[in-house]
């Protein structure tokens, strides 16, 4: 799709990646143009009943898409489960984007907001939804001007009068209102603390209903799969697995971005059919697969197909799948620390193993010396006591550091 100014469009300046970088939105696809490109067709399709809910979550679960903010869950199997929960049933979209590396959300919004509108609202139709919520990471001032007026058009549309209240919530710039649970009590007003579970979201979720809960990026591939049928999506994919997926890619690359590729690629080809190479003068030494939470892994290990499930043999995961690649110019055990005081900072501190566990963890890996032994024990009590999964993979960079870079630490 080629990006059609829209008249409307003002310039907004947004800072991004808290306050790193600013950025001015490029124009985007506006609604005009969105549905002069056969936008909006199929949620017409779904609400004139061309088509039926069971044949267009039967098209998600054979795509084999999962959730993209992460977890990885089955899309069309969550529609499923929350759909036969009693009315009235809610919706949450995730855009909050907040860990580190990850950009990809922002990068499609910015681009094509109304495809995942499209894809929000045939979702919302499929499973029957009252009211949507969406939570916008506040940094993202871009998006939200984009997303007020892209959704106050829609609104407008008498053909739409039906659909669901939409409500956008700002976010304020906490790491763990990510996490789902934390996103909804957020958006309750309350402070941005994960809920034990069980119940979870999917029965008692937001304000104590059956809440469909999603990743921005899920719902942004509805319209194609749908359209295109599964095997637009399931036809990709390299080394046994299957699917698209957008990889956040930054650090010590020629050519850093989101990149469409296939599921299963691993960090080497993805650097180099991708990304350019490395840098002038770099040499690949090691990557984050995850973001801050899904470990690190060095160079010698650029085989592994990145996907979910392909990592856990390794103490590792793809997450959202934010790769941040390192040269011989950084080291494991630094990118650890500052992901270890991230964590400290960033813990909301309802449980103990993750708010002491944190703060003693950074303490031991800022000596010159590294009290393996006590790190370790550390790290079982983390992932086994912690409540959600901030604690519970906040050591996964230590624990890496000590299992493929014990170089560093002699
Ligand atoms: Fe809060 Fe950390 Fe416990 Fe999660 S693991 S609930 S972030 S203190």
């Amino acid at each position: 799709h080629k990006p059609v100014p829209n008249a409307t469009a003002e310039k907004v300046v947004a800072t991004v990646n808290a306050g790193v970088a600013t950025h001015e939105p490029e124009p985007y696809i506006g609604l005009d143009a969105y549905v002069a490109d056969g936008g909006y067709k199929l949620l017409g399709e779904c609400l004139s009943g061309q088509r039926d809910v069971d044949s267009v979550i039967a098209v998600m679960e054979a795509s084999g898409l999962r959730g993209l903010g992460g977890a990885g869950f089955p899309a069309g199997r969550k529609w499923k489960i929350v759909r036969a929960e009693p009315a009235p049933r809610l919706m949450a979209v995730n855009i909050d984007e907040g860990e580190p590396g990850t950009f990809k959300d922002r990068v499609y919004l910015e681009k094509d907001p109304h495809r995942f509108l499209e894809g929000m609202l045939v979702a919302a139709w499929a499973v029957g939804i009252a009211a949507i919520y969406v939570y916008l990471r506040d940094e993202y001032h871009g998006c939200r001007a984009v997303l007020e007026r892209e959704i106050a058009a829609l609104k407008a549309d008498p053909a739409l009068k039906d659909m669901p209240a939409i409500e956008l919530r700002r976010g304020a710039g906490a790491y763990i209102c990510g996490e789902e649970s934390a996103m909804i009590e957020s958006i309750e007003g309350k402070r941005g603390m994960p809920r034990l579970r069980p119940p979870y979201v999917a029965q008692v979720g937001l304000f104590g209903r059956p809440t469909l809960e999603h990743n921005f990026e899920t719902l942004y591939w509805v319209r194609d799969l749908v359209e295109k049928g599964p095997e637009s999506f399931s036809s990709h994919g390299r080394h046994g697995r299957k699917g698209l997926r957008s990889f956040s890619v930054s650090g010590r690359v020629k050519n850093p971005g989101v990149k469409l590729a296939p599921a299963g690629i691993t960090i080497q080809e993805l650097i180099d059919e991708y990304c350019g190479g490395m840098l002038d003068g770099q040499t690949f030494y090691g990557y984050l697969p995850g973001g801050a939470s899904g470990g690190i892994l060095p160079a010698a290990m650029n085989d592994i197909p990145l996907d979910f499930d392909t990592l856990q043999p390794y103490g590792c995961f793809i997450g959202s799948a934010a790769i941040v690649v390192l040269s011989d110019k950084d080291t494991a055990a630094a990118a650890a620390r500052n992901l270890m005081r991230f964590f400290r900072d960033e813990s909301c501190g309802q449980c103990t193993p993750c708010r002491t566990g944190t703060a003693k963890a950074l303490m031991l890996i800022e000596q010159p010396k590294w009290d393996t032994p006590l790190l370790a024990e550390l790290s079982q009590v983390m992932r086994d006591a912690s409540i959600c999964g901030l604690g519970q993979a906040a050591p996964n960079p230590v624990d890496c550091v000590v299992k493929y870079f014990p170089q560093e630490l002699s």
